[in-house]
């Protein structure tokens, strides 16, 4: 079902509204970044924000995890909002007036304005309370720079919503999650159905040799060599054995060995990031790339060691979900501010293992400075990346317009 137009402008308004509260929100987080799944000062600034709104707030004891639940006036379902409040070990290099305060921390991914957004969400939706079929969980995370903020959410029982006050049930039957980012017009929207972002994983692989000589090659066992033919031959088996429409990234990002140019050292060490957009290609590529380290090393008498570490998932929107997304913040910033893209990005998200559990989607919001170029602006994760804060009142009313519509929808059905 669609929304009333005239709800759609009135959700913009009441966000603009919300506006000036938004940017101070923001800039707080911004002035004060915190890293991994301790932030104690943004928890603080979290709860301070939400304080007088009707929720139910759960501080999560794993975690700086906050979880919000505003219980509307009328039975239905429950639909879950996500904003990461971490930030990223590296200096910032904006010159804002609000720069980052803590030498070696910055909010340099955005996850500020999704903080500030989500709360500006929680502010607009408990006005509307009385009217909202059902409830929206508010999930401020953590930990989503490779610390699995989500995951520990997860665990912690985040999805296990009681009953009503009524006794009625209210099961979780949706996920929105926004990201900004410095690529994207400002306030505009984008995503796509099916995988959105890839798994990202770590492989560290062990070439062991013997140690001698540099002058005597062949009383010792080199692992020099055998590691840059693995690293050769790792890039081959990427190209001929995985389909090129269900892409795969082997990115070898570092190889240590040796200590000086005369001495042969017994080991070589590799470690890359292996990115997937599907859990079969994800699962393909490691059999290939334990295979190629193994007959390599094998070739050439030396053992070998390959170890993976788990990253997180691909990130999935469920198709319906993402042209429902779609459609939704097409009614709320327009249709021409609506992108469907083409392909995913081989970026990892943890949300990934939110949309494992409940069918939604993920989106992209446009953050490009005004005065920036999308195509050229500084990315995400850089050092000099800005955001356009005036984006954050499309964020808001997105947020809140999703949780709507996906009420009425469902408690519709
Ligand atoms: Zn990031
Ligand atoms: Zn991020």
């Amino acid at each position: 079902m669609d929304l009333d137009p005239a709800l759609t402008a009135t959700l913009r308004e009441e966000a603009h509204g919300l506006f000036s509260e938004t940017v101070a929100l923001r800039r707080a987080l911004h002035r004060w970044p915190e890293l991994g799944n301790d932030l104690p000062v943004t928890r603080e600034h979290v709860l301070g924000a939400l304080e007088g709104l009707p929720l139910t707030v759960t501080q999560h004891s794993t975690t700086s995890g906050v979880a919000a639940v505003l219980e509307g006036g009328l039975p239905g379902p429950t639909v879950l909002l996500r904003g990461d409040m971490d930030a990223l070990p590296l200096h910032e290099d904006t010159d804002l007036e609000f720069e980052s305060s803590i030498e070696g921390a910055m909010h340099a991914c955005g996850h500020d304005t999704h903080t500030a957004m989500l709360v500006g969400a929680a502010k607009l939706l408990s006005a509307r309370r009385a009217d909202i079929p059902g409830r929206v969980l508010f999930m401020f995370q953590p930990g989503e720079e490779g610390f699995g903020g989500a995951e520990f959410m997860l665990n912690e029982g985040l999805l296990d919503v009681p009953a009503r006050p009524d006794g009625s049930d209210s099961p979780i039957t949706g996920a929105y999650a926004l990201h900004i980012s410095s690529n994207l017009p400002s306030g505009w929207i984008a995503t796509r159905g099916g995988s959105i972002m890839a798994s990202a994983d770590q492989m560290l692989i062990t070439v062991t040799g013997r140690g001698g000589h540099a002058s005597q090659p062949h009383q010792a066992l080199d692992p020099i060599p055998i590691a840059c033919e693995i690293v050769q031959a790792l890039q081959t088996m990427v190209t001929r054995t995985i389909d090129v429409f269900d892409p795969t990234v082997v990115t070898v990002g570092r190889i240590t060995a040796g200590t000086t140019n005369n001495v042969i050292p017994e080991t070589a060490v590799i470690e890359g990031t292996i990115r997937a957009i599907s859990e079969r290609t994800r699962a393909k590529v490691r059999d290939g790339i334990r295979r190629v380290a193994e007959g390599v090393s094998a070739a050439h008498d030396a053992a070998v060691t390959i170890d993976f570490h788990d990253g997180y998932p691909v990130t999935v929107n469920h198709p319906g979900s993402a042209d429902f997304a779609l459609d939704v913040a097409g009614e709320v910033v327009g249709k021409h501010a609506t992108v469907k893209l083409p392909h995913p990005i081989m970026g990892a998200e943890d949300f990934s293992y939110v949309l494992n559990r409940v069918p939604g989607a993920m989106l992209f919001l446009g953050g490009t400075a005004p005065d920036r170029n999308p195509a050229n602006a500084a990315p995400n994760h850089s050092n000099r990346v800005v955001f356009d804060e005036g984006a954050m009142v499309n964020g808001i009313a997105v947020y809140g317009a999703m949780a709507l519509r996906h009420l009425a929808g469902t408690a519709a059905t």
